[in-house]
């Protein structure tokens, strides 16, 4: 058992599915989108977009948007489509040139805002409760750490983005 909680843990069955859904941010009926027009990305470029995430127990742990808004892979143009790859190395690089990072890993969800974006969260060495699928969920679990140092973490993960050109 690997969860941040105590047990015993009871399985409970889903509740009645919710249809329509309620919209997204970004979606008509929803919230305004949040990302469209953002300009504290710690790098960026005319297509992406990096961030500090807020409220977070990992230093290092960012998360990565389009600069358009999209909803979803299949909706990226060919060419942004193209770059993904290429993006996600270069951003896991910059994260693993932070101390004691076992290993970064990469989630995508979609479910809160409409805007295509993505989380690069690094799963600190040692901490083996925390593989796979659990890390988020330590993540939440675990206190957050001062903005200020989310920050500092960011402008080093930042600089090494710029570096790598
Ligand atoms: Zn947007």
């Amino acid at each position: 058992m690997t969860f941040p909680f105590a047990e015993p843990l009871i399985p409970v069955p889903a509740g009645p599915r919710v249809i329509p859904e309620p919209p997204r941010r970004g979606e008509p009926g929803g919230d305004t989108c949040g990302v469209c027009n953002r300009d504290d990305h710690i790098w960026a470029d005319d297509h992406w977009g990096v961030y500090n995430p807020v409220g977070c127990s990992l230093p290092g742990t960012v998360w990565v948007a389009s600069r358009m808004h999209v909803d979803s892979f299949s909706d990226l143009p060919v060419q942004l489509q193209g770059e993904l790859g290429g993006l996600i190395a270069k951003v896991e690089r910059a994260i693993l040139t932070l101390e004691d990072i076992a290993r970064v890993h990469l989630y995508r969800w979609g479910d809160g805002g409409s805007h295509f974006h993505f989380w690069l969260m690094p799963r600190p060495l040692g901490m083996l409760e925390a593989s796979k699928h659990f890390l988020p969920i330590w993540e939440e679990q675990m206190p957050p750490v001062p903005q200020e140092e989310i920050e500092a973490v960011g402008k080093r993960i930042g600089a090494h983005l710029r570096d790598a050109g």
